[in-house]
Protein backbone atom coordinates (compact mmCIF):
# COMPACT_ATOMS: atom_id res chain seq x y z
CA UNK A 1 0.00 0.00 0.00
CA UNK A 2 1.27 3.73 -0.59
CA UNK A 3 2.21 5.33 2.39
CA UNK A 4 0.75 8.31 1.05
CA UNK A 5 -2.02 7.07 -0.51
CA UNK A 6 -0.71 8.92 -3.70
CA UNK A 7 -1.35 5.33 -5.85
CA UNK A 8 -4.49 3.33 -5.17
CA UNK A 9 -4.40 -0.38 -6.71
CA UNK A 10 -6.61 -0.44 -9.68
CA UNK A 11 -9.65 -2.31 -9.17
CA UNK A 12 -11.38 -3.96 -11.99
CA UNK A 13 -13.57 -6.42 -10.74
CA UNK A 14 -16.90 -4.33 -10.54
CA UNK A 15 -17.09 -4.22 -14.51
CA UNK A 16 -16.31 -7.86 -14.53
CA UNK A 17 -19.29 -8.14 -12.60
CA UNK A 18 -21.40 -6.22 -14.57
CA UNK A 19 -20.44 -7.92 -17.28
CA UNK A 20 -21.31 -11.32 -16.11
CA UNK A 21 -25.06 -10.15 -15.51
CA UNK A 22 -25.12 -8.85 -18.70
CA UNK A 23 -27.14 -11.68 -20.67
CA UNK A 24 -25.83 -10.20 -24.44
CA UNK A 25 -22.58 -10.59 -23.22
CA UNK A 26 -20.70 -14.09 -23.76
CA UNK A 27 -18.08 -13.95 -21.33
CA UNK A 28 -14.85 -16.02 -21.37
CA UNK A 29 -12.21 -16.09 -18.72
CA UNK A 30 -8.24 -17.23 -18.89
CA UNK A 31 -6.36 -17.83 -16.25
CA UNK A 32 -2.31 -17.66 -16.57
CA UNK A 33 -0.11 -20.67 -15.21
CA UNK A 34 1.05 -19.05 -12.12
CA UNK A 35 -2.46 -17.76 -10.85
CA UNK A 36 -2.69 -21.76 -9.61
CA UNK A 37 0.31 -21.45 -7.58
CA UNK A 38 -0.82 -18.47 -5.71
CA UNK A 39 -4.93 -17.89 -5.56
CA UNK A 40 -4.86 -20.24 -2.25
CA UNK A 41 -2.67 -18.22 -0.59
CA UNK A 42 -5.69 -15.63 -0.29
CA UNK A 43 -7.83 -18.12 1.42
CA UNK A 44 -5.02 -19.14 4.05
CA UNK A 45 -3.66 -22.49 2.15
CA UNK A 46 -0.27 -22.90 2.69
CA UNK A 47 2.40 -21.09 0.03
CA UNK A 48 2.70 -23.49 -2.86
CA UNK A 49 -0.16 -25.40 -2.90
CA UNK A 50 -1.68 -25.87 -6.44
CA UNK A 51 -5.54 -24.83 -6.33
CA UNK A 52 -5.90 -25.48 -10.27
CA UNK A 53 -8.91 -27.69 -9.97
CA UNK A 54 -10.78 -25.23 -7.08
CA UNK A 55 -9.66 -22.00 -9.49
CA UNK A 56 -11.80 -23.66 -12.06
CA UNK A 57 -14.78 -24.50 -9.86
CA UNK A 58 -15.08 -20.94 -8.00
CA UNK A 59 -14.61 -19.54 -11.90
CA UNK A 60 -17.85 -21.16 -12.87
CA UNK A 61 -19.58 -20.69 -9.50
CA UNK A 62 -18.26 -16.82 -10.39
CA UNK A 63 -21.03 -17.34 -13.37
CA UNK A 64 -18.56 -17.59 -16.30
CA UNK A 65 -19.98 -18.94 -19.55
CA UNK A 66 -16.53 -20.34 -20.30
CA UNK A 67 -13.40 -21.07 -18.20
CA UNK A 68 -10.00 -21.65 -20.39
CA UNK A 69 -6.27 -21.68 -19.96
CA UNK A 70 -4.08 -19.31 -20.59
CA UNK A 71 -1.55 -22.10 -21.13
CA UNK A 72 -2.75 -23.21 -24.47
CA UNK A 73 -1.71 -19.62 -25.59
CA UNK A 74 1.77 -19.95 -23.95
CA UNK A 75 1.76 -22.94 -26.42
CA UNK A 76 0.80 -20.84 -28.84
CA UNK A 77 3.69 -18.65 -28.27
CA UNK A 78 6.05 -21.26 -28.27
CA UNK A 79 5.04 -22.52 -31.85
CA UNK A 80 5.29 -19.02 -32.96
CA UNK A 81 8.71 -17.32 -30.87
CA UNK A 82 10.57 -20.78 -31.71
CA UNK A 83 9.57 -20.45 -35.43
CA UNK A 84 10.68 -16.88 -35.05
CA UNK A 85 14.11 -17.72 -33.69
CA UNK A 86 14.94 -20.36 -35.87
CA UNK A 87 13.89 -17.67 -39.01
CA UNK A 88 16.43 -14.91 -37.62
CA UNK A 89 18.81 -17.22 -37.20
CA UNK A 90 18.93 -19.15 -40.44
CA UNK A 91 18.57 -15.99 -42.57
CA UNK A 92 20.31 -13.40 -40.72
CA UNK A 93 17.77 -11.68 -38.52
CA UNK A 94 18.09 -8.95 -35.46
CA UNK A 95 19.94 -11.68 -32.79
CA UNK A 96 19.86 -11.95 -29.84
CA UNK A 97 16.16 -12.41 -29.43
CA UNK A 98 14.55 -11.64 -26.44
CA UNK A 99 11.27 -12.69 -25.34
CA UNK A 100 8.19 -10.48 -25.21
CA UNK A 101 5.77 -12.20 -23.05
CA UNK A 102 6.40 -9.19 -19.95
CA UNK A 103 4.72 -6.02 -20.23
CA UNK A 104 6.83 -4.92 -17.28
CA UNK A 105 9.84 -5.54 -18.97
CA UNK A 106 8.45 -4.47 -22.28
CA UNK A 107 7.98 -0.91 -21.26
CA UNK A 108 11.21 -0.90 -19.76
CA UNK A 109 12.65 -2.15 -22.34
CA UNK A 110 10.59 0.68 -24.64
CA UNK A 111 12.09 3.33 -22.61
CA UNK A 112 15.76 2.79 -21.19
CA UNK A 113 16.80 -0.18 -24.40
CA UNK A 114 14.85 1.87 -27.34
CA UNK A 115 17.89 0.73 -29.78
CA UNK A 116 17.57 -2.74 -29.07
CA UNK A 117 13.00 -2.67 -29.63
CA UNK A 118 14.08 -5.24 -32.95
CA UNK A 119 15.61 -7.40 -30.80
CA UNK A 120 12.04 -8.15 -28.99
CA UNK A 121 10.38 -11.27 -30.59
CA UNK A 122 7.25 -10.02 -32.26
CA UNK A 123 4.95 -12.08 -30.52
CA UNK A 124 2.34 -10.93 -28.32
CA UNK A 125 1.85 -12.46 -24.80
CA UNK A 126 0.09 -15.55 -23.93
CA UNK A 127 -3.01 -13.60 -22.30
CA UNK A 128 -3.16 -11.52 -25.67
CA UNK A 129 -2.51 -14.68 -28.41
CA UNK A 130 -5.41 -16.13 -26.33
CA UNK A 131 -7.99 -13.08 -26.36
CA UNK A 132 -6.85 -12.58 -30.22
CA UNK A 133 -7.73 -16.35 -30.53
CA UNK A 134 -10.70 -16.50 -29.02
CA UNK A 135 -12.21 -13.12 -30.80
CA UNK A 136 -11.26 -14.66 -34.24
CA UNK A 137 -10.97 -18.56 -34.57
CA UNK A 138 -13.11 -19.55 -31.48
CA UNK A 139 -15.48 -16.56 -32.24
CA UNK A 140 -15.53 -18.56 -35.98
CA UNK A 141 -16.10 -21.95 -35.14
CA UNK A 142 -18.66 -21.25 -32.55
CA UNK A 143 -20.75 -18.37 -34.84
CA UNK A 144 -19.85 -16.00 -31.38
CA UNK A 145 -19.87 -11.92 -32.58
CA UNK A 146 -16.57 -11.28 -31.44
CA UNK A 147 -18.22 -7.67 -30.24
CA UNK A 148 -20.67 -9.84 -27.96
CA UNK A 149 -17.57 -11.85 -26.55
CA UNK A 150 -15.81 -10.05 -23.10
CA UNK A 151 -12.62 -11.27 -22.45
CA UNK A 152 -11.07 -11.37 -18.72
CA UNK A 153 -7.70 -12.39 -17.74
CA UNK A 154 -6.65 -13.54 -14.30
CA UNK A 155 -3.12 -12.58 -14.25
CA UNK A 156 -0.38 -12.76 -11.95
CA UNK A 157 0.57 -8.69 -13.05
CA UNK A 158 -0.06 -5.57 -12.78
CA UNK A 159 1.52 -4.24 -15.72
CA UNK A 160 -1.20 -6.06 -17.55
CA UNK A 161 -3.29 -3.82 -17.12
CA UNK A 162 -1.80 -1.15 -19.68
CA UNK A 163 -1.11 -4.30 -21.65
CA UNK A 164 -4.40 -4.88 -23.28
CA UNK A 165 -4.70 -1.44 -24.28
CA UNK A 166 -1.37 -1.44 -26.41
CA UNK A 167 -1.11 -0.27 -29.89
CA UNK A 168 -2.19 -3.85 -32.09
CA UNK A 169 -3.88 -5.96 -29.55
CA UNK A 170 -7.64 -5.60 -31.65
CA UNK A 171 -7.44 -9.01 -34.20
CA UNK A 172 -11.28 -9.17 -34.88
CA UNK A 173 -11.53 -5.40 -34.55
CA UNK A 174 -12.15 -5.08 -31.15
CA UNK A 175 -10.25 -5.26 -28.14
CA UNK A 176 -8.30 -9.08 -27.48
CA UNK A 177 -8.75 -8.71 -23.51
CA UNK A 178 -11.45 -6.39 -22.32
CA UNK A 179 -9.86 -6.68 -18.62
CA UNK A 180 -7.25 -8.39 -16.82
CA UNK A 181 -7.77 -8.95 -13.00
CA UNK A 182 -5.25 -9.79 -10.78
CA UNK A 183 -4.76 -13.02 -8.59
CA UNK A 184 -5.97 -9.95 -5.58
CA UNK A 185 -8.87 -9.43 -7.18
CA UNK A 186 -9.89 -12.22 -8.00
CA UNK A 187 -9.71 -13.42 -4.55
CA UNK A 188 -11.93 -10.47 -3.51
CA UNK A 189 -14.50 -11.15 -5.93
CA UNK A 190 -14.59 -14.97 -4.93
CA UNK A 191 -14.70 -13.68 -1.53
CA UNK A 192 -17.45 -11.29 -2.08
CA UNK A 193 -20.11 -13.67 -3.42
CA UNK A 194 -19.51 -15.98 -0.32
CA UNK A 195 -17.89 -19.05 -2.27
CA UNK A 196 -16.13 -21.31 0.19
CA UNK A 197 -12.87 -21.83 -1.86
CA UNK A 198 -11.34 -24.30 0.48
CA UNK A 199 -14.29 -26.87 0.50
CA UNK A 200 -14.69 -26.20 -3.01
CA UNK A 201 -14.64 -29.82 -5.43
CA UNK A 202 -11.65 -29.73 -8.33
CA UNK A 203 -13.03 -29.09 -11.49
CA UNK A 204 -11.44 -29.36 -15.06
CA UNK A 205 -10.98 -26.62 -17.25
CA UNK A 206 -13.41 -26.08 -20.38
CA UNK A 207 -12.75 -27.79 -23.99
CA UNK A 208 -11.35 -26.78 -26.59
CA UNK A 209 -8.97 -24.16 -25.15
CA UNK A 210 -7.96 -25.73 -22.36
CA UNK A 211 -5.93 -28.39 -23.17
CA UNK A 212 -1.94 -27.34 -22.88
CA UNK A 213 0.86 -28.64 -21.94
CA UNK A 214 3.70 -29.02 -19.37
CA UNK A 215 5.96 -26.56 -21.52
CA UNK A 216 2.97 -23.90 -21.47
CA UNK A 217 2.88 -24.08 -17.01
CA UNK A 218 6.37 -23.63 -16.53
CA UNK A 219 5.80 -20.09 -18.35
CA UNK A 220 4.88 -18.81 -14.61
CA UNK A 221 8.53 -19.40 -13.97
CA UNK A 222 11.90 -17.88 -14.18
CA UNK A 223 13.58 -19.37 -16.76
CA UNK A 224 10.42 -21.61 -18.08
CA UNK A 225 10.20 -19.58 -21.22
CA UNK A 226 13.38 -20.39 -22.17
CA UNK A 227 13.03 -23.98 -21.87
CA UNK A 228 9.60 -24.67 -23.48
CA UNK A 229 11.44 -22.67 -26.31
CA UNK A 230 13.78 -24.93 -26.27
CA UNK A 231 11.84 -28.08 -26.09
CA UNK A 232 10.70 -27.18 -29.53
CA UNK A 233 13.37 -25.43 -31.16
CA UNK A 234 16.10 -28.42 -30.83
CA UNK A 235 13.05 -30.96 -31.80
CA UNK A 236 12.61 -28.41 -35.07
CA UNK A 237 16.09 -28.19 -35.53
CA UNK A 238 17.63 -31.65 -35.12
CA UNK A 239 14.06 -33.50 -36.49
CA UNK A 240 14.52 -35.76 -33.64
CA UNK A 241 12.66 -36.64 -30.47
CA UNK A 242 14.12 -35.57 -27.28
CA UNK A 243 15.75 -37.99 -24.85
CA UNK A 244 15.18 -35.95 -22.18
CA UNK A 245 12.82 -32.33 -22.12
CA UNK A 246 14.45 -30.75 -18.80
CA UNK A 247 16.37 -28.04 -19.85
CA UNK A 248 17.27 -27.83 -15.88
CA UNK A 249 20.34 -25.34 -16.34
CA UNK A 250 17.37 -22.49 -17.13
CA UNK A 251 15.29 -23.40 -13.92
CA UNK A 252 16.57 -21.98 -10.42
CA UNK A 253 15.50 -18.37 -9.28
CA UNK A 254 19.00 -16.90 -9.83
CA UNK A 255 18.95 -13.30 -10.83
CA UNK A 256 21.01 -14.19 -14.30
CA UNK A 257 21.29 -17.91 -15.88
CA UNK A 258 23.30 -18.50 -19.05
CA UNK A 259 23.98 -22.16 -20.79
CA UNK A 260 25.06 -23.01 -24.13
CA UNK A 261 23.41 -26.03 -26.03
CA UNK A 262 24.97 -28.18 -29.26
CA UNK A 263 21.95 -28.15 -31.50
CA UNK A 264 22.63 -29.50 -35.05
CA UNK A 265 26.02 -28.70 -35.53
CA UNK A 266 25.35 -25.39 -33.67
CA UNK A 267 26.40 -24.04 -30.25
CA UNK A 268 23.21 -22.20 -29.25
CA UNK A 269 23.90 -19.78 -26.43
CA UNK A 270 21.01 -18.35 -24.02
CA UNK A 271 20.66 -16.37 -21.19
CA UNK A 272 17.74 -15.79 -18.67
CA UNK A 273 16.77 -12.70 -16.77
CA UNK A 274 14.42 -11.86 -14.09
CA UNK A 275 13.70 -8.31 -12.47
CA UNK A 276 14.54 -5.48 -14.24
CA UNK A 277 18.12 -4.50 -12.51
CA UNK A 278 19.18 -7.93 -14.03
CA UNK A 279 17.38 -7.14 -17.28
CA UNK A 280 19.70 -4.34 -17.54
CA UNK A 281 23.06 -5.82 -16.35
CA UNK A 282 22.28 -8.20 -19.07
CA UNK A 283 21.75 -6.07 -21.82
CA UNK A 284 24.56 -3.95 -20.82
CA UNK A 285 26.87 -6.23 -21.36
CA UNK A 286 25.25 -7.43 -24.71
CA UNK A 287 25.07 -3.67 -25.94
CA UNK A 288 29.06 -3.69 -24.90
CA UNK A 289 29.80 -6.56 -26.52
CA UNK A 290 30.95 -8.00 -23.08
CA UNK A 291 28.37 -11.32 -23.75
CA UNK A 292 27.19 -12.82 -27.00
CA UNK A 293 23.70 -14.72 -27.07
CA UNK A 294 21.20 -15.87 -29.42
CA UNK A 295 18.49 -15.92 -27.24
CA UNK A 296 17.28 -14.09 -23.88
CA UNK A 297 14.62 -14.55 -21.89
CA UNK A 298 13.59 -11.44 -19.62
CA UNK A 299 10.67 -11.21 -17.05
CA UNK A 300 10.15 -7.89 -15.23
CA UNK A 301 9.70 -9.15 -11.83
CA UNK A 302 12.42 -11.34 -9.65
CA UNK A 303 11.67 -14.74 -9.99
CA UNK A 304 9.39 -14.46 -13.46
CA UNK A 305 5.38 -14.46 -12.54
CA UNK A 306 4.88 -16.85 -9.57
CA UNK A 307 6.44 -13.54 -7.97
CA UNK A 308 4.45 -10.99 -9.84
CA UNK A 309 3.21 -7.26 -8.12
CA UNK A 310 -0.75 -9.00 -8.95
CA UNK A 311 -0.12 -12.01 -6.70
CA UNK A 312 -1.43 -12.54 -3.12
CA UNK A 313 1.05 -10.49 -0.72
CA UNK A 314 3.25 -12.53 1.78
CA UNK A 315 3.84 -10.08 4.90
CA UNK A 316 7.52 -9.81 5.63
CA UNK A 317 7.73 -11.99 8.44
CA UNK A 318 6.95 -14.48 6.62
CA UNK A 319 8.75 -13.55 3.13
CA UNK A 320 12.53 -12.99 4.77
CA UNK A 321 12.13 -16.97 5.88
CA UNK A 322 10.32 -18.30 3.40
CA UNK A 323 11.70 -18.75 -0.45
CA UNK A 324 8.22 -17.51 -2.02
CA UNK A 325 9.16 -17.59 -5.75
CA UNK A 326 10.63 -21.09 -5.34
CA UNK A 327 7.72 -22.66 -3.69
CA UNK A 328 5.41 -21.26 -5.96
CA UNK A 329 7.83 -22.29 -9.21
CA UNK A 330 7.41 -25.77 -7.38
CA UNK A 331 4.12 -26.29 -8.01
CA UNK A 332 4.62 -25.07 -12.14
CA UNK A 333 7.45 -28.02 -12.38
CA UNK A 334 5.23 -30.97 -10.36
CA UNK A 335 2.58 -29.84 -12.72
CA UNK A 336 4.95 -30.01 -15.71
CA UNK A 337 6.68 -33.28 -14.74
CA UNK A 338 3.60 -34.94 -14.48
CA UNK A 339 1.77 -34.13 -17.63
CA UNK A 340 1.15 -36.35 -20.35
CA UNK A 341 2.22 -33.66 -23.13
CA UNK A 342 4.94 -31.90 -22.41
CA UNK A 343 6.37 -29.93 -25.57
CA UNK A 344 3.94 -27.03 -27.18
CA UNK A 345 4.18 -29.04 -31.13
CA UNK A 346 2.64 -31.85 -29.26
CA UNK A 347 -0.52 -30.50 -27.66
CA UNK A 348 -3.02 -31.87 -30.61
CA UNK A 349 -5.80 -28.60 -29.55
CA UNK A 350 -2.87 -26.41 -30.97
CA UNK A 351 -2.30 -28.92 -34.15
CA UNK A 352 -5.49 -28.33 -34.85
CA UNK A 353 -5.46 -24.64 -34.54
CA UNK A 354 -2.62 -24.55 -37.19
CA UNK A 355 -4.40 -27.59 -38.99
CA UNK A 356 -7.56 -25.38 -39.45
CA UNK A 357 -7.12 -21.96 -39.15
CA UNK A 358 -3.26 -20.26 -38.91
CA UNK A 359 -1.79 -22.66 -41.99
CA UNK A 360 1.60 -22.96 -39.88
CA UNK A 361 3.82 -20.77 -37.41
CA UNK A 362 4.45 -17.51 -39.06
CA UNK A 363 2.38 -17.14 -41.40
CA UNK A 364 0.69 -14.45 -42.82
CA UNK A 365 -2.63 -14.95 -40.70
CA UNK A 366 -0.79 -15.67 -38.04
CA UNK A 367 1.61 -12.43 -37.76
CA UNK A 368 -1.88 -10.73 -38.68
CA UNK A 369 -3.28 -12.12 -35.25
CA UNK A 370 -0.79 -12.96 -33.22
CA UNK A 371 2.22 -10.40 -33.57
CA UNK A 372 2.83 -6.96 -32.40
CA UNK A 373 5.19 -4.26 -32.84
CA UNK A 374 6.90 -1.90 -30.24
CA UNK A 375 7.28 1.86 -29.62
CA UNK A 376 10.70 3.37 -29.03
CA UNK A 377 9.63 5.67 -25.84
CA UNK A 378 12.22 8.43 -24.54
CA UNK A 379 12.98 8.42 -20.21
CA UNK A 380 11.48 11.37 -20.41
FE1 LIG B 1 3.87 -9.27 -15.19
FE2 LIG B 1 6.00 -9.56 -13.69
FE3 LIG B 1 5.02 -11.67 -15.02
FE4 LIG B 1 6.22 -9.69 -16.32
S1 LIG B 1 7.18 -11.08 -14.84
S2 LIG B 1 4.27 -10.67 -16.89
S3 LIG B 1 5.64 -7.88 -15.16
S4 LIG B 1 4.01 -10.56 -13.37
Amino acid sequence: VCPTGAIAEKDNTEEVFQAIADPKKYVIVQTAPSVRAGLGEAFGLPIGTNVEGKMVAALRRLGFDKVFDTDIAADLTIMEEAHEFIERVQNGGTLPMVTSCSPGWIKYCEHYFPDMTDNLSTCKSPMQMFGATTKTYYAEKMGINPKDIFMVAIMPCTAKKFEIGRLDQDAAGVPDVDVSLTVRELGRMIERVGIDFSSLPDEDFDSPLGISTGAAVIFGATGGVMEAALRTAVETLTGEELEKVDFTEVRGTKGIKEATYHVAGMDVKVAVASGLRNAKELLTKVKNGEADYHFIEIMGCPGGCVNGGGMPQVPANVRNFTDVRALRAKVLYDLDAGMPIRKSHDNPAIKELYDTYFGKPGSHKAHEILHTSYVKRSVN
